[in-house]
This record gives C-alpha cells, sequence and structure tokens, in this order.
C-alpha cells in the first residue's frame, strides 16, 4: 500500500473510532443534563406554583371577605342609622373587632359628598362626584378600587358599595389597611432576593415590593409579553444593583379573580441552583475527560492498528517478491540447465579437436610450417576458452541443480568468522573494515554449512567490490525467530557503504544474469545462485539500499529447515 493510501486509513479509522465513541458520550451527557434541568425546573416550577396559589387564594379570600364586610354592613344597616356618625363609627369598631382591616368607612350621597365619615382624615369638604371610584360604583353598585392617591394624597385603596333604600341612594366606602394586604403579598418563600407585590393591569404597583420600586409607581421588572396570563413560573433577568451582568430570576405571574391586579413573585434561584450547575459542571468534565480520553485512545489505536498492518503489508510484499524470485528461478532453472547441456555437448567437440589438433601438430616438423607457432597458440587459446565456457556452463547446471542440502548443527558466527578469513586479505589490501557485530544469545542451527557458506562468500564479495576501498563492512547476526516456530534460528544482516543499488536495478539483482560488472568479471549468477540455495535451506533473503549510503542483505535463517 502507498504511503498516502495510509495515511488516508489512517484518518478514516480515527475519525470513526473518535466518532464511535464520542457520540454515545455526548448523547449521554445530553440527556442527563436534560433530565437535570426538567427535573430540577419542575421541583422549583411545582413549590414556586404552589406557594403563588396559596398566596392570591388568601388575597382573593382576604378581598372577598372584605367586600363582603361592606356589602353586609350596607345593606344590614338603615339609611339613618349609616349616616349617622355615632351609629357609624360604632359600627365600625364592630367591623375592626376580628382584625384591623380597614382604616375608615364613609357614607357617601348622590352628589358626591359624605353623608358620615369615621376615620383619621378630614375628609368632610371633598366632593367624590367627579372621581372614577365614584362613577364606577354608581355603574356597577360594587367596586374595589386602584390604588391612588385620592383627597388624602397617600397610597390607597376602596371597596364602595351602592344602595337605593327607598328615596335614598348611597354609597358606603371603606378604606382598606394597606399594611394587611403588604404582609399577605409578601409572605413569601426562601431565597435571599425573593419579591412579592401586587399590579394592576398597568404594571403600577399596589402593594410595597422589596426590590422592584414603591407603591403606585411602575414595577421595575420587565415581564416579557404576555406574561399576564403566565401561572407556571418562568426565568427573567434582573440587574441587581452590586452585579454588572443580569441576573436571571424565576417569576410567576398569577391573576387574582375579585380585581384586574395580579400577584408577581420573584425568587432568585441562584441558591436552589447551586448543586444543580456543580452537577452541571461536573457532567461537563466528565465528558469533555471522555472525550479527551477517547480521542487518545482513538489515537492510540489507530496508530498500533496501522503499524501493524504496515509490518504485515512489507511482510506480504517481501513474501510475494520471494514468491515471484521462486517461480522465476525455476522457470530460469529448467532454461539454464537446457542450454547448459546443449552447449556442453559441442564445447567438448572443440576441446576434443583442439587438442587433436594440438596432437598433430606436436607429431610436425616446425621447420616445414611457416606458422608453425601461431598455429599452436591459436590450438591452446581454443582450449582456454572452451574451458572457461565450460566453467561457466558447469555453474549454470549448478544453478539448475537441486541438490538436497545435507543437515548439520552449525554456529553461524563461527560460519562467519571462517567466511570472513578467507576474504581479509583482499579486504585489508582495499582498506575496508569488516566489523564483527555478534548479538549475544545466537543458538546454533541445523543447516547446509558449506551452502551457506557459499551464500556468504558471495555477498560478501559483491559488497568488496560494491565499496571498491576505503570503507566498511558490517556483519551482524541476531537471534531470529518465526512466528509460530519452536527453537529460535538467527538474523544475518551483511551492511557495506558502497555504492548502493538504484531502485529499478534492485528488483533485477536476484535475476540470473543480472549483472553490472564488465564483461569477464560478473557472470549475474552468484546472487541468484544464493536466492536458490537458500530457498532450499527454508531461509529466506532480502535487500535494502540506498544509493550513495550503501546495501544490506537480510538473511532470515530458521533453526531447522521445514521437513
Ligand atoms: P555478479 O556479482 O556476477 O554481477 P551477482 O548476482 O552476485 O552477480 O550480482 C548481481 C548484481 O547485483 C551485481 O552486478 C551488482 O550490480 C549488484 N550487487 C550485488 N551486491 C551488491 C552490493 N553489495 N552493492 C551494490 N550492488 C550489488
Amino acid at each position: 500500500m502507498q504511503k498516502q493510501n495510509y495515511t488516508a486509513l489512517r484518518r478514516r479509522l480515527f475519525g470513526t473510532l473518535l466518532l464511535l465513541a464520542l457520540v454515545p458520550l455526548l448523547a449521554l451527557g445530553m440527556f442527563c443534563a436534560d433530565r437535570l434541568n426538567s427535573a430540577h425546573g419542575d421541583k422549583v416550577s411545582s413549590i414556586l406554583g404552589a406557594v403563588g396559589r396559596n398566596k392570591v387564594r388568601s388575597i382573593d379570600t382576604f378581598l372577598i371577605e372584605r367586600v363582603a364586610q361592606i356589602k353586609n354592613l350596607t345593606y344590614t344597616h338603615s339609611y339613618e342609622d349609616l349616616i349617622d356618625v355615632q351609629s357609624l363609627s360604632q359600627i365600625f369598631s364592630t367591623m375592626q373587632a376580628n382584625g384591623k382591616h380597614f382604616v375608615d368607612i364613609g357614607v357617601i350621597g348622590r352628589n358626591g359628598k359624605h353623608l358620615a365619615y369615621v376615620g383619621p382624615y378630614d375628609l368632610a369638604a371633598p366632593d367624590y362626584s367627579e372621581t372614577e371610584w365614584f362613577y364606577e360604583v354608581m355603574r356597577k353598585g360594587v367596586y374595589v378600587s386602584d390604588m391612588f392617591m385620592g383627597f388624602r394624597n397617600e397610597p390607597h385603596f376602596i371597596i364602595a358599595v351602592m344602595r337605593h333604600e327607598g328615596a335614598h341612594t348611597y354609597i358606603v366606602r371603606a378604606t382598606i389597611d394597606l399594611a394587611a394586604l403588604n404582609s399577605l403579598a409578601q409572605r413569601t418563600y426562601e431565597g435571599e432576593r425573593s419579591d412579592a407585590f401586587l399590579v394592576n393591569k398597568d404594571g403600577i404597583l399596589q402593594t410595597q415590593s422589596l426590590f422592584n420600586g414603591n407603591v403606585m409607581s411602575k414595577m421595575r421588572l420587565h415581564l416579557p409579553k404576555g406574561a399576564e396570563d403566565f401561572k407556571k413560573p418562568f426565568s427573567v433577568p434582573m440587574q441587581d444593583a452590586a452585579q454588572e451582568e443580569p441576573v436571571e430570576y424565576l417569576a410567576l405571574v398569577y391573576p387574582l379573580s375579585v380585581t384586574s391586579w395580579r400577584l408577581v413573585m420573584v425568587e432568585d434561584v441562584r441558591g436552589t441552583l447551586a448543586p444543580l450547575q456543580q452537577l452541571r459542571i461536573f457532567i461537563m468534565l466528565f465528558v469533555v475527560l471522555g472525550a479527551l480520553l477517547a480521542a487518545v485512545g482513538a489515537l492510540l489505536a489507530t496508530r498500533s492498528l496501522i503499524n501493524y498492518l504496515m509490518e504485515q503489508d512489507k511482510k506480504q510484499a517481501q513474501l510475494d517478491a520471494q514468491l515471484t524470485q521462486s517461480s522465476k528461478m525455476a522457470a530460469l532453472g529448467k532454461m539454464a540447465t537446457g542450454v547448459a547441456h546443449e552447449i556442453n555437448n559441442p564445447l567438448m567437440l572443440i576441446r576434443e579437436s583442439a587438442g587433436w589438433m594440438r596432437d598433430l601438430l606436436a607429431e610436425e616438423k616446425p621447420e616445414n610450417y611457416k606458422n608453425y607457432q601461431e598455429l599452436c597458440e591459436t590450438a591452446e587459446k581454443i582450449e582456454q576458452h572452451v574451458e572457461r565456457a565450460s566453467g561457466i556452463t558447469h555453474r549454470m547446471l549448478g544453478f539448475g541443480r537441486t541438490v538436497a542440502p545435507s543437515q548439520g548443527e552449525l554456529f553461524v558466527p563461527m560460519l562467519l568468522d571462517q567466511t570472513i578469513s578467507f576474504l581479509a586479505g583482499e579486504a585489508r589490501l582495499r582498506n575496508i573494515d569488516i566489523v564483527r557485530d555478534y548479538a549475544e544469545g545466537v543458538g546454533s542451527v541445523i543447516t547446509d554449512g558449506s551452502q551457506l557458506q557459499q551464500v556468504f562468500l558471495n555477498i560478501i564479495d559483491n559488497a568488496l567490490d560494491a565499496v571498491g576501498k576505503n570503507g566498511t563492512i558490517t556483519v551482524h547476526v541476531e537471534q531470529w525467530k518465526p512466528e509460530g516456530a519452536g527453537e529460535a534460528g538467527c538474523c544475518v544482516r551483511i551492511s557495506d557503504t558502497g555504492s548502493g543499488i538504484p531502485q529499478d536495478k534492485l528488483k533485477r539483482i536476484f535475476d540470473p544474469f543480472f549483472t553490472t560488472k564488465k564483461p569477464g568479471e560478473g557472470t549475474g549468477l552468484g546472487l541468484s545462485i544464493c536466492f536458490t540455495i537458500l530457498e532450499s535451506l527454508g531461509a529466506s533473503i532480502h535487500v535494502e539500499s540506498e544509493v550513495g549510503v550503501g546495501t544490506s542483505f537480510i538473511i532470515s535463517l530458521p533453526h531447522e529447515r521445514n521437513k
């Protein structure tokens, strides 16, 4: 596989693994956060909702009771009783017996003027006929006003009931004690910055608020559109004096049934939200850490998988190359043997003829022949070249022949020492250093020593040729155990600092007759014979080379050839 293919595969694998790990993690995190939010929201909502409902019920009841009280006294007392200040005063004190809910009471005639009044203010003079509440009570019969300033010039609100009794039409009007209403509204649920107050439909405060303004001022809290109908708590941002950023509050708006007022409750839920926030941070940390771990895991898994794949691919490529080489060798071996046989016979004939020519010339007198000497030399040359050619055919026959290797116990470093000693003189002459680097723990193997020596000789000889002069040849041996093998064999690496082999030639160096040497210096049979020998020994050979740096031949020899 090509390098960019590995990179693409690595990316794809990493992405898939990461996705597989991250998707469930994120889904779990989101699910937990969602459950947490809704569980907490439900809890706070239900508590706040319940408090709101109770409060509204008690304010409604309070107002209904007060209206009923005024209605009762209007209809159970006669006109004369009511306009008599003394009797009205008595009626008023009876009303206040169950709790001081009223500030004053007055009876007002059709003309809008007080007929009688009991209370702390001086309201004999004012004419109410032009006031809004007067108009409303004349129209509706019963009227609960919003908070207003009135003639007394301070915030108050009234309940007014109109009655026709005979020829008399009059209004009984009472002012409700604001403190009673305030305390009803303000009794709130927990939280340091809780607030509760009543507002009219225009958002004007009807009771005192702790943080949202005074009675009759516009409430500071900005409710979203349609909030009058919210009976469920919702979240509103509120600017806190101490903080720059607005803080989220939980608010509830509940309409009253007696008036058009609304109860507004504002709850600072930061305190109750703190553990939730912590849990949320914990979940986030868990997800982030989980994602990081997943990423590292995916990276490591991808790396080891790709490395394994690369290793396997490399092994497979070596195996493939070896297999191709083996089949090529088998075919070429057959051909070489055939050619060698065919050439051998004429060569023998030529050699015999040349010998015969020499024998005949020996019987003649040299002085009878002008070119006697030349003829003798020619016959000798023919014999010499025939000798050389038959040497080659002999090697060719050897290459084709499959000689069963003999088996004997052998210590490879010792065999290497012996081989190096054969070539040491030559190396010294050329100033080439042969370094022996034998690792510890290399055991003996069972193989054919002489065939293996032929291999080492050929490879080191080639290395000497490649280095030429002044260089190093390193012979390294270490233990090597193929997968599934019982005992360990060894791996021999013969490296040189020679010229190196270009990529296009690297594929062909084990081919018979492939040589880069001058005619007469190399036959191109050395490495192909090495390959065949090693194959018959159950070993393998491969080459690594870089032009200008050097070449390494790596021979992997099992402990014993598989039978
Ligand atoms: P020959 O040595 O007769 O050429 P070989 O089969 O032994 O035949 O080698 C084939 C070719 O491989 C050589 O001609 C040479 O080009 C190349 N070769 C072998 N060993 C080395 C080496 N150590 N460094 C560079 N080239 C090498």
